[in-house]
């Protein structure tokens, strides 16, 4: 079955990324690419947008103009924006896929109300090899419960804010759930000075940041004799958006509910 898929946020960085994923994913149809209602780029073609050469997709302003275009939404946009997209798509009975990271508590419990009548798969790193890592971090953490300590580094570019990324932080929650500790308890975050030898519970963070690089993380397992490190390394946001297109065609499938890579990748 070919996935239509609609792209919102379609001229920023994920967007225009989104746009060359659908356009050479096999089984998926790239049909409708929105911008802001007050975007000059309205009319023009999308594929031109993406540097792609033109795909006979005209950018529009409003994601009601082509709720009739497309099977599955994928939105990378802002947390309020994405909200009031998923309530159109609710009441027109498509699927929507949600890339977009920064929801309040309240703004994550609206979006669980809305799983209800909607199908839905939100994850804060669609990259399908980083989901993967989160499968073999939970085995090797479980194969390497005793004697083996346990520290994250990651590295992202200068213009990064927040540290560690919210990747590591889900990679620390997964080894910390594996071994049945509370990351809020077991986690550092950084180390200077005489700081005393190891707590062996501990789950240590470091980061590096600069120049362009797009996300790596290593999760390093260490203990006398061996050591073990499980490295994912992105290099194009592509690795973002080939997943999130995975996800639209995978989702397609599904009448409501909420969803994340780990159901697509049939990880659980
Ligand atoms: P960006 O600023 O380049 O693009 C965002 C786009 O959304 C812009 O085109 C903007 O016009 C549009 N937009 C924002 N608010 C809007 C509104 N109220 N109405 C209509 N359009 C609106 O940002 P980006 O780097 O493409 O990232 C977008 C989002 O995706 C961010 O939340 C980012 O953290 C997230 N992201 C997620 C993943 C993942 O794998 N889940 C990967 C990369 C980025």
């Amino acid at each position: 079955m070919t996935t239509r898929i609609a792209i919102t946020g379609a001229a920023g960085r994920m967007g225009k990324a989104l746009i060359e994923a659908a356009v050479a994913a096999g089984g998926a149809d790239f049909t409708a690419a929105i911008v802001r209602p007050e975007s000059s780029l309205i009319g023009a073609d999308a594929g031109e947008l993406a540097g792609l050469g033109k795909l006979g997709v005209a950018l529009v302003g409003n994601l009601a103009d082509v709720i009739n275009d497309f099977d599955v939404l994928i939105d990378f946009t802002a947390p309020q924006a994405t909200l009031d997209n998923i309530a159109l798509c609710a009441q027109h009975g498509k699927q929507v896929v949600i890339g977009t990271t920064g929801f309040s508590e309240d703004e994550k419990q609206q979006l669980n109300k809305l799983a209800d009548t909607a199908a839905l798969c939100v994850a804060s790193n669609f990259s399908t090899g980083v989901n993967l890592c989160f499968k073999l971090l939970d085995v090797a953490a479980r194969v390497l419960s005793n004697g083996y300590d346990v520290e994250i580094v990651e590295a992202h570019h200068r213009h990064k804010v927040d540290s560690p990324s919210g990747t590591a932080l889900r990679m620390g929650e997964v080894v910390a759930n594996a071994l049945d500790r509370d990351l809020g308890k077991v986690a550092v975050y950084g180390r200077e000075g005489v700081i005393g030898v190891r707590d062996p519970q501990t789950i240590g963070f470091a980061t590096v940041r600069g120049g362009d690089v797009v996300g790596d993380h290593t999760v390093s397992f260490m203990a006398d004799g061996e050591r073990i490190e499980i490295t994912h390394k992105a290099s194009s946001r592509l690795a973002f958006a080939n997943g999130a297109v995975r996800a639209a065609s995978w989702l397609q499938q599904r009448d409501s509910g909420l969803f994340d890579m780990q159901d697509v990748l049939e990880l659980r």
